[in-house]
């Protein structure tokens, strides 16, 4: 047996054949000048056609957003000037694959000089450079092969298009080489229930059609998995299957209710949520992606009042528009941002685009009063008190009632009391919270230790502002990946944490080990997390107080990966 190991996300596991995605070509320095020039051009003609076929293909089996972005980059792959300028540079002595490189790079300059909507088109334009390359230089085509069983999909790291392409059906469970545990791939996977091991070190080496048993409880990765192996993974997949059919409310076993909501990204994700008491995060920069301009109030107005809908009764906290940093957005991304994690991202950008968030509080106000219901509205990146009143008075004008924001930001907790005066509740983004309190980059895969929501520091921020909810009677919930976790979870309903937001496929592992300890038992984790010198020490000291029958169910490892077949059914 060999295992790879790496930092798991969600509970799940999966057995199948591995599909690589492949890198974009490179193309070596030294490559000779065509000996049959006319053959030369006749070849950059024919694979830009085949890769123009493909990605038609690909655009009509897609739905929506997906479809838009393939057929986009179709198009670009049937434009005349830039097959021109490719064959006229074929045509004065470059190899082939050295000319198409050379006509993209100097339309990508023309885009980027021209203006914002151009600007946009250049992933499209680099997506249909690498196909075009790789079928020169006869190799693989790059990104995520079209799927047609199901499978692991395994790659060097995906980008939010890569898996936005992915026919998700077919997808079993996601292995990347890099990354972290709140990357993109890893938020998706976890969104969609799909099981997912980031930062495998040797997924490199995999090759394509290999069975392999992905357990993300455990972070690995069976190369060679036995009889025994594929037989525990169905039975956990059976048994997580049938916790997240429990459609009762969240409760601790002496009964204190904490709040089981859902983070979703999209109106469909609301559709198809598992039984929950509401959505805690609506992700709505999702609506925004791989758009050249804002969606308009009348689209959102529709793509809001849909979401609220599908919940009826219960709770939705929307959040609004949180670009830049870590989630780009080509129309409002400020260029040349030396560090954009700590620039206008999130509610700063009404700073300098105000009307952005107008129209979507306009929006969403107006989504609520065509469905009958009060939605709830909160805002990213709040750092001071002066930020959440002026939010609040923002989301007020627009006629929203139930105001909150996000503490991402250490200020904020450090002075949770204050902001909460401003506003009816906050919400801890405690993926954020990590990434300002260890002034570490969430994206950087090597200081995902540092990153760890078990660090005592980030724990200490976390009951700060429970305590400040506690003392003014407001509710404070924590919608990070952090509440995800079984046992984190404890630690922080220990805190005095009244809602738990989360990937939807994590709702009934949370369920299920709340369930089975009592309040007191919850205080006693928070304790001893916070009293740890380490965040291992924390996960550790927290992991040997829970419940036997909740640790084997659910396979709650020690920090450590467990083997696969080490892991109780
Ligand atoms: C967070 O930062 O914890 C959070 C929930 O927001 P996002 O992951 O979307 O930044
Ligand atoms: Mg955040």
């Amino acid at each position: 047996m060999t295992l790879l190991r790496g930092a798991g996300v969600g509970r799940g596991a999966a057995v199948g054949p591995v599909a690589r995605a492949h890198p974009a070509p490179v193309v070596p320095d030294r490559l000779a000048a065509p000996a049959d020039v006319e053959a030369a051009v006749a070849s950059v003609g024919t694979a830009f056609d085949e890769v123009a076929a493909v990605l038609h293909a690909r655009a009509e089996a897609a739905e929506g957003t997906v479809g838009e972005v393939l057929a986009a980059a179709a198009f670009m792959a049937e434009d005349d000037e830039l097959r021109d300028t490719a064959t006229a540079r074929v045509r004065a002595g470059a190899h082939p694959a050295r000319a198409v490189v050379e006509a993209s790079a100097e339309f990508e300059e023309l885009f980027r000089s021209a203006d914002a909507l151009l600007a946009e088109r250049v992933t499209d334009l680099r997506s249909v450079r690498d196909r075009v390359v790789a079928r020169l230089l006869a190799l693989p085509e790059p990104g995520v092969p079209a799927l047609t069983r199901p499978s692991v999909v395994v790659a060097d790291d995906l980008s939010p298009a890569d898996t936005a392409a992915m026919n998700l059906d077919l997808v079993l469970a996601i292995v990347i080489a890099e990354g972290g545990p709140t990357s993109h791939t890893a938020i998706i996977a976890a969104q969609l229930g799909i099981p997912c091991v980031v930062r495998a070190a040797g997924a490199a080496d995999l090759e394509d059609g290999t069975q392999v048993a992905v357990d993300a409880a455990a972070g690995t990765v069976d190369t060679a998995p036995d009889d025994a192996v594929v037989a525990r993974v169905a039975e956990r997949r059976a048994a997580l299957a049938a916790l997240a059919r429990d459609d009762s409310p969240g409760r601790t076993a002496d009964g204190v209710p904490v709040a089981l909501l859902a983070n979703i990204g999209t109106a469909q994700d609301a559709e198809a949520l598992p039984p929950c008491e509401g959505v805690g995060l609506f992700r709505t920069e999702v609506l925004y992606l791989g758009r050249q301009a804002a969606p308009s109030e009348a689209e959102q107005v529709d793509a809001y009042a849909r979401a609220l809908r599908a919940l009826g009764t219960r709770k939705v906290v929307v959040r609004t528009l949180d670009a830049g940093a870590d989630k780009p957005l080509a129309f409002i991304t400020r260029p040349g941002e030396e560090n954009p994690a700590l620039g206008v991202r999130g509610f700063r950008l009404a700073r300098t685009d105000a009307e952005l968030t107008h129209t979507q509080l306009r929006a969403l106000a107006a989504a609520g009063a065509r469905e009958g219901v009060e939605p709830w509205v909160m805002a990213p990146m709040i750092a001071t008190p002066a930020e959440a009143a002026q939010f609040a008075a923002m989301a007020r004008e627009a006629g929203i009632a139930r105001v909150g924001v996000m503490v991402e930001v250490p200020a904020a907790a450090l002075r949770a009391a204050e902001v909460l005066a401003e506003v009816d509740f906050v919400s801890i983004g405690t993926n954020d919270l990590a990434q300002y309190t260890m002034a570490t980059d969430r994206l950087r895969s090597e200081l995902a230790d540092l990153l760890d929501p078990w660090q005592p520091a980030v724990l200490d921020l976390v009951a700060a502002t429970a305590r400040a909810g506690l003392l003014v009677g407001k509710p404070v919930g924590v919608c990070g990946e952090s509440a995800a976790d079984p046992a984190m979870a404890l630690v922080l309903a220990g805190l005095g944490v009244t809602s738990l937001s989360m990937a939807p496929s994590a709702l009934g592992a949370v369920r299920f080990s709340l369930r089975h300890h009592d309040r007191a038992t919850c205080r006693q984790m928070a304790d001893v997390a916070r009293a740890a010198g380490s965040a291992d020490e924390a996960r550790e000291s927290v992991l040997a107080l829970v419940d036997p029958v909740v640790r084997e169910t659910l396979a709650l490892g020690v920090h450590s990966p467990q083997p696969v077949s080490e892991v109780a059914s």
